[in-house]
C-alpha cells in the first residue's frame, strides 16, 4: 500500500509531491492529461500575474529573464523541477474513483487501481467552464478556452466578462485585426485586471477601438448575429466569434461522488480544516485552487503552494512521525 496518492499533476499537485519525497513516504502522482495539464492549455502569449519567485515550489529557484513568468516560463520551470526529482508522474491517466476500505483507500484510475493509506486531492479548477446557459451556446463558434489570437484576424469577436482573461483576449485579437466587442455584466472593467494591462484596455474601449456594451448580458448566439440587452434595451450586431470567459469551476460532481462534503450556499465550498487542509473524510486532503469552490479567484498558486507543507505536516504527525520531534 502506497503513503499517498496525489490526484493531479498541476502546479499544486507536484509541490504535494516534493514535500512527500522529502518526507521520505512512497507515492504518485496521476494527472489526466501532461504535466501542468492546465498551464499547458492556458494561451500561448500568457503572462503571470505573480513574479516568478512566488510561482515557486519545493525552494527551487524559478530563473527567467521576465519580470512576469509567461506560459513557456513556467512550463519549463515546472517540467525541469518534476523531471529533476524524478517524481513518480503518471501522466494522461484520469482518476475515476476513490474508495474507502479499512485503513485506506482504494482509487480506480482509466489505467489502474491503487492503494493507499491517503489521498491529496490537487486537481484544480480548470477543466469546467462556467456555462452561460442562452440559446445558441452549443455553437461550435462558441468557444470557452481561448489559446491563439491569429486565428480571429478579420473576423467579428464578441468577448463576454470583463476578467484578466477576457481582456486578454480582447487587447489580443484586436491587435490582430479582429472587431472586437465586449459585453460586460457590471459597469466596469474588473479591478483585479493586471495593473499594468487595464489602462491598455480602457483606453482602447473610449476611443472605440474596441466596442463595449457594460450593464448587458449576452441573450442568444445564432450562426452570424447575437442579441446583448443593453441598458438602451436589445441589440443584434453581427458575429463570427463568441469568446465566453465566464470563468471556470471544480469538478464538484466528482468530488461529491467521492463523499467530500460541499457547502450548500451556492458556492460549494469543500469542506476541510484549514489549518491540516484535511476534508470530512479522514486522510483525504484538499490542495490548491480546487479548495475555492465557485470562488474560484480566492486561491492561486502564489497562496496555495504551502498546502503541500501543511499537509505533509499533518500525515506526519499523526503517523507519529513528526518532522520536528
Ligand atoms: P491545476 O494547475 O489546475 O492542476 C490540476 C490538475 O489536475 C490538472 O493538470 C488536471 O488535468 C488534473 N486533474 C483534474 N481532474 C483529474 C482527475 N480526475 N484525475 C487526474 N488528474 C486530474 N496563479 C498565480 O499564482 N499567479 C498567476 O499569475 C496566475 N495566472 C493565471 C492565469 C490564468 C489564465 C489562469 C486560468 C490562472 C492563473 N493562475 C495564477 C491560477 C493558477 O494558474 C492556477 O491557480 C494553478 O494552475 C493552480 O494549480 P493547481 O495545481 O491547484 O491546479
Amino acid at each position: 500500500m502506497l503513503d499517498i496518492v496525489i490526484i493531479g499533476g498541476g502546479p499544486i499537485g507536484l509541490a504535494c509531491g516534493l514535500a512527500a519525497q522529502k518526507a521520505g513516504l512512497s507515492f504518485v502522482i496521476l494527472e489526466k492529461g501532461t504535466l501542468v495539464n492546465s498551464l499547458y492549455n492556458y494561451p500561448a502569449t500568457m503572462t503571470f500575474f505573480s513574479t516568478s519567485e512566488k510561482l515557486e515550489i519545493g525552494g527551487y529557484p524559478f530563473a527567467t529573464p521576465h519580470l512576469k513568468p509567461n506560459r513557456t516560463d513556467a512550463l519549463e520551470y515546472y517540467r525541469r523541477v518534476a523531471l529533476s526529482n524524478e517524481l513518480p508522474l503518471h501522466l494522461f491517466e484520469e482518476v475515476t474513483g476513490v474508495e474507502a476500505h479499512d485503513g485506506g483507500y482504494t482509487i480506480t484510475s482509466t489505467k489502474a487501481t491503487y492503494r493507499a493509506q491517503r489521498i491529496i486531492i490537487a486537481t484544480g479548477f480548470y477543466d469546467i467552464s462556467v456555462n452561460l446557459n442562452i440559446p445558441g451556446e452549443d455553437l461550435p463558434k462558441v468557444k470557452h478556452y481561448y489559446q491563439d489570437p491569429h486565428f480571429f484576424t478579420l473576423q467579428k469577436v464578441l468577448v463576454v466578462g470583463a476578467s484578466n482573461s477576457s481582456v486578454d483576449v480582447a487587447l489580443e485579437t484586436y491587435r490582430k485585426g479582429a472587431e472586437v466587442t465586449m459585453v460586460v455584466r457590471g459597469s466596469d472593467i474588473s479591478s483585479r485586471v493586471k495593473y499594468w494591462v487595464r489602462p491598455d484596455i480602457m483606453n482602447r474601449i473610449e476611443e472605440g477601438s474596441i466596442k463595449a456594451y457594460f450593464n448587458s448580458n449576452l441573450k442568444a448566439i445564432r450562426e452570424t448575429e447575437v442579441d446583448i440587452e443593453t441598458p438602451d434595451g436589445m441589440v443584434t450586431i453581427p458575429n463570427d466569434f463568441v469568446m465566453a470567459m465566464t470563468g471556470y469551476k471544480p469538478n464538484f460532481n466528482f468530488l461529491k461522488k467521492i463523499g467530500i462534503a460541499l457547502s450548500d450556499d451556492g458556492k460549494f465550498i469543500p469542506q476541510y480544516d484549514q489549518h491540516t487542509m484535511e476534508t470530512n473524510l479522514p486522510g483525504v486532503y484538499l490542495a490548491g485552487v480546487v479548495c475555492g469552490g465557485m470562488d474560484t479567484h480566492l486561491w492561486f498558486i502564489e497562496n496555495s503552494r504551502i498546502h503541500a507543507e501543511m499537509i505533509l505536516q499533518d500525515i506526519m504527525k499523526k503517523r507519529g512521525q513528526y518532522a520536528d520531534q
